[in-house]
């Protein structure tokens, strides 16, 4: 198939790949039928990707960084299958993604789910080979380890903004004796390695018990701002919204959605659940606020398919995924012409 697309793309218009690259119609073939592929997109290797698309979708089924219940490497298949389920149109925004930019699902990084640094230098490649052929990547995990790896690859010109939406801070230093490298800890490793820029970095919804303060108080001191879920409940949404456009500014930015900053009443299939989250109508309303930032990229990460047999949980994955899309889309049609994040190596 990637294939046939190449041989077809290599002398067609801009316009006429936004045709090529639609979803499969859900009025030509019903949403219930036909392979799964993200939002029923057209599936092509990564390969292709550069100067044919400008957004790829795709998955990293890894959870070998989990420190607690795990499944979330199955989490890429019932997202993709949960995401038939979504149309063409954003009825809250009215953004229409596939009509501004050419978007495929890539398939999934081949991860190594037996050893985590392999796996981390596997995505960290895919991720910087997209980006530097101008590709957009929105990638559904796996626990979210994946996010450092990303980081890296898309940090390395200039430190990057983020929004962190999360039940969790994610800014631990080691688990069970110095392991660095888990997802209780991707953010204080990409702070580190000088790819994220503290300053610019919100976390929203976080809330739950810690091991320790000094996860917090770390946080705090390199300058993160963290609206956390009592904070959201005292000062309402629309502030958080307003407070995190303010911190992140119009400087590039990545987008990083876990699920289980979602209440486990609309979202229990995840590792590490935590009560008092938002309701997923909730998260709607506050992923829509972060319209016409610069994003250079989005993830959602760690549902967990065995913990959630129902599916409903990766149906709010897959709604997340959705509206990250939309984001990217708009954002990315807003660029000016051959900004350089546009530049096709
Ligand atoms: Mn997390
Ligand atoms: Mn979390």
């Amino acid at each position: 198939m990637a294939q046939n697309l190449k041989k077809k793309m290599d002398h067609t218009s801009r316009s006429e790949r936004l045709e090529a690259y639609q979803p499969v119609s859900g009025m030509v073939v019903p949403r219930f039928a036909g392979i799964s592929t993200f939002m029923r997109l057209p599936h092509i290797a990564p390969t292709q990707a550069p100067g044919d698309i400008d957004i790829a979708l795709l998955g990293i089924p890894f959870d070998g960084a989990t420190t607690n219940r795990p499944g979330t490497r199955l989490g890429p298949r019932q997202v993709r299958e949960a995401s038939s389920l979504m149309r063409m149109v954003n009825y809250g925004t009215l953004v229409a993604p596939y009509d501004l930019c050419v978007c495929a699902d890539v398939g999934d990084v081949p991860v190594n789910p037996v050893d985590v640094p392999d796996t981390l230098r596997r995505i960290e490649a895919e991720i910087a080979y997209l980006h530097q052929g101008g590709v957009t990547p929105l990638s559904i995990g796996g626990d979210h380890i994946v996010s450092y790896p990303i980081l890296r690859a898309l940090g390395t010109e200039h430190p990057l903004g983020l929004i962190h939406v999360d039940a969790h801070s994610d800014t631990g230093d080691t688990y069970f004796g110095g392991q660095k490298l888990t997802h209780g800890t991707p953010f204080r490793r990409a702070i580190e390695d000088g790819v994220l820029d503290p300053k610019r970095m919100v976390q929203i919804g976080i809330r739950g018990t810690m091991y320790s303060a000094d996860e917090r108080d770390w946080a705090l001191d390199q300058g993160i701002r963290i609206i956390d879920m009592e904070e959201v409940a005292d000062k309402g949404i629309p502030y958080a919204i307003d407070e995190a456009r303010r911190i992140v500014g119009s400087a590039p930015t990545y987008f990083t959605f876990d699920i289980d900053s979602i209440d486990p009443a609309f979202a229990p299939g995840t590792g590490t659940p935590e009560i008092g989250g938002f309701t997923s109508r909730e998260a709607l309303q506050l992923v829509r606020g972060f319209r016409h930032l610069n994003l250079v990229g989005a993830d959602m990460v760690e549902v967990s398919p065995p913990l959630d047999q129902s599916g409903g949980t990766a149906l709010v994955g897959a709604s997340i995924a959705f509206e990250l899309l939309c984001l990217l889309a708009e954002a990315r049609s807003e660029r000016p012409a051959g900004g350089r994040l546009n530049i096709v190596g």
